[in-house]
């Protein structure tokens, strides 16, 4: 056993720390298929107490140190980078430490799922809001802070779940334990409030991608869950990507509230029709872009006027076809906001297909530019054929290209999925390595396309973070900025070594 191992199982006790084959390549990738990096050691703190020691001892030791929640990140941001490193497993601190009623604030572990969040608070009639990602039956809260998450049902509403954070506490890189907001006031008994006492520390650890502390305790504002909702579902049958952009828009233009709005395009709607996703469109003859939005209200009066609104923007447009009330008549808002379909959704699409291998181009953009980036991911697709037909050929399955659901978040702007989706259904091994080489250079080449939209990324992990320094889509004085930042809190660059490229790597 070498002196570091011995060191750390001192902090932890042998229970919660291993070195194990087996157990350091199980997490040694995220839900992405191609990037891989195989920590040396893997440990299951309880407290942010036992981190600031692990953190002391990996700066003594220079050694990088990964934190991970869910190990849902689309870019390889929970694993390491390169074969080394301790990986901190957050999921183990999961308690919901205090709800306070009569502030509506809930303090909670930063290893605890969203899903386990929300089905606490859902006793005391409470949600949070922006229930956080669409992987939140499995993603932590920490993980969801670190990324700036939205889209597990309410960010039309609510926006990312940053927007409900009030403080949190911290254990910057170098061991040492902070809280931000009200909790710099040490007199403050509990968290009421993010921004005051000097300026808004709690930001510099929003969307960090994990890199400037270890995020251990989160308090979030919570919501009374309004007593009356309603949902709709359209089919919009030519010209979909425009339309939904013109519905989103004019929503916004009106200032009507909607929890949800999403549109999903045809080729999604086709294709998880096939693989049997969506059992509520089965029957409809034309399988065509689908928009749908639900909305609450506080009283019936609120939710017809809200709905009428709401009516008088999509009905109006050509072509548009209302689909009936009940799930079985192709109202998927009404599963959506009922049956926490929100969260069902996200999980269904990645498990779509066998081998499928989802490579995915999330980020946030306004309202009115999706349709041209679709368009220029048709074009895109058209430009790699080549690439794309040797996949086909040894796959038997075509990738494709295009968007997932397209959600509106905060302000006029929408969380945009899209990418490339391919496949890795090997028919014997030796095509493993040709299949990965294809995937990353196509990978690539669309992130780097997407990028020249002027997008903005939220979830960075491995390849957005480092891509962004490698094709140059920082600004000099921006990226320098970013950089001091993190060399003044991690001198020996422990926290996610390798992402932003901040080292000589
Ligand atoms: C099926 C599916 C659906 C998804 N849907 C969405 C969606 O709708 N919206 C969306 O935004 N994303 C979505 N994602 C991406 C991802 O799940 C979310 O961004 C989620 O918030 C990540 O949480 P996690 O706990 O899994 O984080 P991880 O992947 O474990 O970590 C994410 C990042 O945060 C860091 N980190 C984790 N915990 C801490 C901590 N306590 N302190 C400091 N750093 C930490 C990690 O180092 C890493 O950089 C989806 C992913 C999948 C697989």
């Amino acid at each position: 056993m070498s002196e570091l191992y011995q060191k750390l199982e001192n902090i932890v006790s042998d229970q919660f720390i291993s070195d194990n084959e087996y157990i350091r390549h199980s997490y040694s990738r995220n839900v992405d298929p191609l990037l891989q990096g195989v920590p040396d050691i893997i440990i299951r703190p309880k407290d942010a107490k036992e981190i600031s020691e692990i953190l002391k001892v990996a700066n003594q030791e220079k050694i990088p140190v990964y934190p991970r929640g869910g190990g849902d990140c689309e870019f390889g941001g929970s694993k390491p980078i390169g074969n080394n490193g301790i990986l901190l497993d957050m999921k183990r601190m999961n308690k919901i430490i205090n709800l306070d009623t009569k502030n509506l604030i809930v303090t909670v572990e930063a290893g605890t799922s969203w899903g386990k969040l929300n089905e606490y608070l859902s006793d005391f009639d409470l949600y949070t809001g922006c229930m956080g990602p669409g992987s939140g039956m499995t993603a932590s809260i920490g993980g969801g802070i670190s990324h700036h998450s939205v889209g597990g049902g309410g960010c039309a509403k609510y926006g990312a779940c940053t927007n409900q954070l009030v403080s949190l506490e911290v254990v910057l890189p170098t061991g040492e334990i902070i809280e931000t907001g009200s909790q710099a006031n040490k007199y403050s008994e509990y968290p009421f409030n993010r921004f005051g006492n000097g300026p808004d520390l709690a930001g510099l650890f929003c969307g960090d991608n994990g890199i400037m502390g270890v995020k251990t305790r989160v308090s979030l504002q919570v919501f009374p869950r309004p007593t009356f909702a309603n949902y709709k579902t359209f089919l919009l049958e030519r010209k979909s990507a425009e339309i939904s952009s013109e519905i989103f828009s004019e929503i916004r233009k009106m200032g009507i509230e909607v929890y949800d709005a999403m549109y999903i395009m045809d080729l999604v709607v086709n294709v998880g029709c096939q693989q049997g996703l969506f059992p509520m469109w089965d029957d409809l003859k034309r399988k065509k872009g689908i928009f749908f939005y639900t909305i609450e209200a506080n009283s019936e009066e609120e939710l017809e006027a809200k709905t009428n609104q709401l009516d008088q923007i999509i009905l109006n447009k050509r072509k548009v076809q209302e689909l009936g009330p009940e799930i079985s008549e192709g109202n998927i808002a009404k599963w959506h906001y009922e049956e926490q379909g929100h969260w069902q959704m996200y999980h269904n699409l990645w498990g779509m297909f066998p081998a499928l291998e989802p490579l995915t181009a999330e980020c946030f953009t306004p309202i009115s530019t999706y349709p041209r980036i679709l368009t220029d991911l048709d074009q895109w697709d058209i430009e790699h054929n080549d690439d794309i037909q040797k996949i086909t050929e040894i796959t038997g399955q075509r990738p494709i290209t295009g968007s997932g659901p397209i959600l509106l978040i905060d302000g006029c702007n929408v969380e945009l999925t899209c990418g490339f989706t391919s496949f890795s259904a090997y028919h014997n091994g030796k095509y493993h390595d040709l299949i990965d080489e294809i995937n990353e250079k196509l990978w690539k080449s669309v992130l780097e396309r997407v990028t020249r939209h002027g997008v903005q990324w939220y979830m960075m992990g491995d390849m957005m973070s480092r891509m962004m320094v490698e094709i140059g889509a920082y600004p000099e004085a921006f990226y320098n900025l970013m950089k001091s930042v993190k060399q003044t809190l991690d001198p020996n660059l422990i926290l996610s070594r390798g992402k932003f490229k901040f080292g000589n790597d």
